[in-house]
């Protein structure tokens, strides 16, 4: 990632003490927006230490009366609410693009708030992935999310090629978890002529490693492949710039860092260049067609895409759905991503000074320890009884998640997390590991 600027700004003093991570906090210029949130509860009332928001983020405590508006215009307006409400449903996805394309780097024709996030894949490659008999191969990283392999190889099916043998997917090098990017450099060289797309995850789900997405794009876009990225970890986290990387296609989801909620509407980016072209074969529906002409069905039923990534609409969107986004974007645009950024490298950096300070040689971080190439997860191989140190965080109020077959994974979140949270963790793994001179601390 090129966001190197940022990296003196992490702190480079971390102390144990509570009263280091209480002070931490208290200076911290984004403090105020945990208390934007719910944050879950314990048993005993007291507030659970969250670091799942890469899984499911908390709920804005905006979200509600932004779900509750429009059921208000529900019932008072019906049908009329599409012209008549607070928030007209006819037009409600266009004031997502231009926060959402603050977040992406993208300009706000380029983005667009629609379904789930694998449909708008599959809906980007039935335009992007157009495979030939020699040049058919799709380049993704070893490990990619099984959602994103799913739909490559299914891709690969439809178009009548061998699904095993049309992903070339790249890995670390021998022992190591991260990718180089020269790795996906050599490949791009050596397969140049069979790869017709690369479909990167930026920021890998499961390691926590983010790519260096502009030059990846940059090396494929030299060879004549097309660039999608997957960034459902990535959104939210780390900053983007897909317009400017030149990359096609981008789709995520809106309920990991985005906190928009289980199953919300996801996000889709087209880039510019594409978005007059009515070469690209396309899957059609009337809400991507000219709103001029929409409802003019029977008179006019030839379908004409509106420019830009609006034109791949299908449906009307699920207004319920897509409520809460508005309150959760409303939060990024009040933190700004830079910010945001700057306290996540700290916040991560101090979760791996107290996996460091456990000093348990069972216990790997799988994650790379350069700020620059990963967000606010890291994960933990746990090589002895993972399952253990998973069950110990759970009991003491710690919510992380476990991936089979041994690997635990953490997340800081700038929105809402704090120091104390990540020194609850520490002391939690130190207990763990039998290194207790800081329980008293
Ligand atoms: C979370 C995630 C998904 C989930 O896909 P949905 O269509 O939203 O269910 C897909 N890909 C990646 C990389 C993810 O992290």
């Amino acid at each position: 990632m090129n966001d190197g600027s940022n990296e003196s700004r992490v702190l480079p003093d971390y102390a144990p003490e509570e009263a280091w991570a209480r002070a931490a906090d208290e200076a911290d210029p984004l403090r105020g927006l945990r208390d934007e949130f719910h944050v879950p509860q314990r048993p005993d009332g007291s507030p659970a230490v969250y670091l799942c928001g890469n899984s499911l983020g908390l709920q804005p405590r905006g979200a509600a009366a932004a779900v509750t508006d429009e059921l208000d215009d529900w019932s008072r307006l019906a049908v009329d609410a599409h012209f008549d409400g607070k928030h007209p449903w006819y037009s409600y996805h266009e004031p997502f693009r231009e926060p959402l394309a603050r977040l992406v780097g993208a300009s706000p024709d380029e983005v667009v708030a629609m379904n789930g996030l694998t449909v708008n894949l599959h809906l980007m490659l039935a335009s992007f992935f157009r495979p030939t008999a020699k040049r058919y191969k799709i380049l993704m990283e070893e490990c990619a999310f099984p959602s994103d392999t799913y739909a490559a190889k299914t891709q690969l099916q439809y178009h009548g090629f061998d699904p095993e043998g049309g992903v070339i997917a790249i890995g670390g090098a021998e022992g190591e978890s991260a990718i180089a990017t020269e790795s996906f450099e050599q490949a791009l060289e050596r397969h140049a002529d069979e790869i017709a797309l690369v479909l990167l995850g930026g920021v890998n789900y499961f390691t926590g490693q983010v790519f260096d997405m502009q030059r990846i794009a940059r090396a494929a876009r030299e060879r004549g492949c097309v660039v999608g990225l997957d960034l459902a970890h990535a959104v939210g986290n780390v900053e983007l710039g897909l317009h400017d990387w030149d990359v096609d296609f981008a789709v995520w989801c809106h309920y990991k860092y985005l906190n928009a909620g289980p199953g919300a509407v996801a996000g889709c980016f087209v880039h510019e260049r594409h978005a007059r072209r009515t070469d690209l074969p396309r899957f059609g529906g009337w809400w991507g067609n000219d709103p001029g002409r929409r409802f003019r069905m029977h008179l006019e039923p030839r379908f004409e895409a509106q420019p830009g990534a609006d034109g791949w609409q299908l449906s009307n969107p699920p207004i319920l759905a897509l409520a809460p986004l508005r309150a959760s974007l409303d939060l990024f645009d009040r933190a700004g991503m830079q910010a945001l950024r700057s306290k996540s490298k700290s916040l991560t950096g101090y979760l791996q000074y107290w996996i460091e300070r456990a000093g348990d040689r069972r216990i790997e971080v799988r994650t790379p320890p350069e700020p620059a190439a990963r967000g606010c997860q890291l994960s933990l191989r746990v090589l002895e009884r993972p399952r253990e140190l998973f069950d110990a965080l759970t009991a003491d109020g710690i919510v992380a998640d476990y991936r089979e077959p041994d690997v635990v994974r953490v997340a800081p979140v700038p929105l809402y997390n704090t120091f104390r949270d990540v020194r609850r963790f520490g002391r939690a793994v130190c207990d763990w590991a039998g290194h207790t001179e800081d329980r008293e601390a």
